[in-house]
Parts: structure tokens; sequence; C-alpha cells
């Protein structure tokens, strides 16, 4: 390109909220076939609220005070341990955990220790007992088994696109909380016209597989192409795992987890004001949190590069 196309490309890319690290970024765009979306935060707002309560018994009411193993748990009191022993994360899920506690007058417990598990879980213990909140893996690691009622309703609320949230005290299951996060309006045409370009598109997230799966079908990403599970620090290996394929990749992430596999990838994107982590690590920002803007970067980048011969 010569500089002056590049330069007023960038200038008016820049206008519409889609910033490029330099001109060389620009170039590697145009030779992308492959688009790697971050779920939460990318093609969903990234904005979990509770969505359902699972207890072993409706209605039994406990004290209060201290849980055994054995008891019988009723919502409130689920939504009370889960709430608590989220105090101590910054996750989303447990913010809305919190603020679901708050909007129906739950009052949390005390916190007498905390450990979060990345991509798993947290776990605290409460009034002496110790409480597990997280998926699938995180209690199968602790050696929670999963009794078959929990585990149709986890089927259930999955398949609904829900992210569902084991809650355990001491070796027992007492309940699930899902919460759900709603997909942004504007990623269901950009992600249609990168598939008539030509350009596959990928989903990954730390969710677990059915719930990854019903956002993938509902953005209309092929569910064979939905690499749920993730832990954060290897979301880079599948990236490299795509490159190794011969695939040249682009990435679109907005969190700090995001800016290893950012980095690696042909092409890094952070979207929306997302952490400067990301930011740091991409080749492109998406300043308006829209993969509209992604799009933009595609069309740019080939315009520019047409031009010049
Ligand atoms: P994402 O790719 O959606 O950002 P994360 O890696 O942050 O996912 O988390 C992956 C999964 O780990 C979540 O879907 C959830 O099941 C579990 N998890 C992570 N943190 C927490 C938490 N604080 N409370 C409950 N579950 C959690
Ligand atoms: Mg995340």
């Amino acid at each position: 390109a010569t500089p002056t196309a590049l330069m007023a490309g960038t200038g008016k890319a820049a206008e519409n909220g889609v910033l490029f690290r330099d001109g060389e970024a620009i170039q590697t765009m145009k030779d992308i076939d492959t688009v790697v979306l971050d779920k939460t935060g990318t093609i969903t707002e990234g904005d979990h609220s509770v969505t359902d309560v699972v207890a072993g018994e409706a209605g039994v009411q406990s004290d209060g005070g201290v849980v055994e193993s054995g008891d019988v748990l009723d919502e409130r009191e689920v939504v009370r341990l889960a709430a608590s022993a989220e105090r101590g994360s910054e996750h989303p899920i447990g913010q809305a955990i919190i603020e679901y506690a708050g909007e129906e007058s739950i009052e949390l417990a005390e916190l007498e220790e905390f450990d979060s598990v990345p991509g798993k879980g947290v776990e605290a213990t409460i009034n002496g007992s110790r409480v597990y909140v997280g998926n699938v893996t995180f209690f199968e690691e602790v050696g929670i088994e999963i009794p078959p009622f929990y585990g149709s309703r986890l089927d259930e609320l999955e398949g609904e696109g829900k992210t569902t949230i084991l809650v355990g005290v001491e070796d027992e299951v007492v309940g699930i909380v899902s919460t759900a996060d709603t997909i942004k309006d504007d990623s269901y045409i950009p992600i249609e016209t990168l598939h008539d370009r030509g350009i596959e598109t990928w989903m990954i997230t730390g969710d677990n597989e059915r719930t990854a799966r019903a956002i993938a079908e509902e953005v209309d990403i092929d569910p064979d192409r939905v690499m749920a599970g993730v832990l954060p620090q290897d979301k880079i290996e599948k990236v490299r795992d795509l490159q190794e394929e011969g695939k040249n990749v682009a990435m679109v992430g907005d969190g700090i987890n995001d800016a290893p596999a950012l980095k690696q990838a042909n092409v890094g994107v952070a979207i929306g004001t997302g952490t400067d982590i990301a930011i740091q690590a991409s080749d492109v920002s998406l300043v308006r949190g829209s993969l509209e803007g992604l799009v933009d970067a595609f069309t740019l980048s080939e315009r520019i590069f047409s031009k010049i011969k």
C-alpha cells in the first residue's frame, strides 16, 4: 500500500472505532481464513444474570445456620451458600449470584476461608462447612458425585444455553444455580458476513460443551467448531493447533485470559473497552465492542491491499 492509502484508510477506520496497531496488521488481516471468537464478552455481552435455582427439595426450610451433610436445602439456602462463597471472587458469574442474592434479600454468611480455581469455580469454608461452587469438572476433581436428579437438570439448563453452576457442601451436591448471558444484537450479522466471505468461524470458551454449542447454534457457528471447557491457559494451544493445520487465524477476545492467545494468533483482535492487557496484546482494537468492527477491518484491509499491486 502507498503510505497515503494506508494513512487515509487507518484514519477512516479509526473514526469507526477500528484501531490498527500498524500497517503490518492491516496487511496480515487480508490473509486470515479462520476467526476464533471468545464466547463471553465477545459474542455475548459478558453480563451474567441468574436464571434458575435448583434445590434438592423445594420448600424445605433450613435454619440458616450450620449446614450438615445430608441436609436438604431450599432454593434460598442454595443461593445464600453460593453467593457467600462467591464473595471472594471477581468473576462475572460470582458477581451475578451475589447480585441475585441481594435482589432476593438473602443475607450472606461470613467467609472463613476462600480459594478460587480459574476456569472451574470457588471453594470456601462457611460456618465450618466446606462449600464448593463451580462446574462439573471442578466437582469431578474434588470428588463430589453428581446424582442423576442434578445431572438431568444440568442437561436441561445447558440445552437452553444457560451456564450451570453446581453448589456442594462437603461431599454432596445441594443445588444448581444457572446464569445466562445475552447474545449481543450485533453478533449475528457479522458472523454471517464472515461466512459469506469464506472465513471459517470457531467459538472458544471455558464454559461447558452443551451450553457453548447451544449459543454457537444460535449465532450460526458450526457446533463442531466449538472449543469448550478450555482453561484460560490453554486457549493459546487451541490457536496454535489451528495454525498447525495451516490456518491463518484471527482471535477475538476481551479478557486478561485471552492475551496469550491474542498474541499467538496471526491477528489478535481486542474487543470492547476490554482490559488493557488484551488491548496491549492485540493488533486490532474494536473500540465499539461489536463484531461489526471486525468486518470493517477485513473490508479495509482488502480494499487497501487490492489497490496496491
Ligand atoms: P469464559 O471462557 O466464559 O470466560 P472462564 O474461564 O472464566 O470462562 O470460566 C469457565 C467456567 O468455570 C465457567 O463457565 C464456570 O463454569 C466456571 N467458573 C469460573 N469461575 C467461577 C466462579 N467464580 N464461580 C463459579 N464457577 C466459575
Ligand atoms: Mg473469561
